[in-house]
């Protein structure tokens, strides 16, 4: 078990397409365990392997204390429109409005290598769709409208000067009340 550091955007890695995983070995296992162990530590509800510089197409999410691990998620069904407010452990302190599906159907293969499928609505269909678009290269910016993507990048120009090797490194104490909320930060 370990947290392990986050990158932020900038990093290549958040923009390349992940490979989906064919064989669940034990050290995939093991990232699995430690992407939840980075994600507790800071405050998040969701997270995607190329969050911390894997390229296999891998995220895990817990909502409501349920925990799933999901290799090669995909949607396989959508319908409704809701709003959300999100962040991204990518890009701390900048929020924004997106427009996702209100109700998805997910399909993935899980830690016992079987197929399963999720269905997500509110907070735990956000996430779903979230570390999804990671797993494709997309951040919750680029669903921003422009007006609004050109602001949260002003704002991330405010804060990216503390991750000057664009890696963010959780520690004790490194995580402060930014006024938001762990639904929030996926
Ligand atoms: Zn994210």
């Amino acid at each position: 078990m370990a947290v392990l550091p986050i990158y932020v955007l900038g990093s290549p890695v958040l923009r390349q397409e992940t490979t989906p995983v064919t064989t669940i070995t034990p050290e995939l296992l093991k990232l699995a365990d430690d992407m939840f162990d980075t994600m507790h530590a800071a405050q998040g509800v969701g997270l995607a392997a190329p969050q911390v510089g894997r390229s296999e197409r891998l995220a895990v999410v817990e909502v409501e204390h349920e925990r799933h691990v999901l290799f090669n998620p995909e949607i396989v069904f959508e319908e409704g429109e809701l709003r959300w407010e999100e962040g991204c452990l990518s890009i701390p302190e900048v929020y924004g409005d997106v427009y996702r599906a209100a109700r998805v159907v997910v399909r993935a293969m899980g830690r016992n290598g079987k197929t399963f499928e999720i269905e997500g609505q509110e907070l735990l269909g956000v996430c779903l769709q979230h570390e999804i678009d990671h797993l494709h290269g997309k951040l919750f910016i680029d669903h921003l409208s422009f007006l609004k993507k050109r602001k949260a990048l002003a704002a991330w120009d405010e804060e990216k000067g503390q991750y000057p090797d664009l890696l963010r490194i959780i520690t004790p104490g490194s995580i402060h009340d930014d006024g938001h909320d762990d639904s929030e930060r996926l």
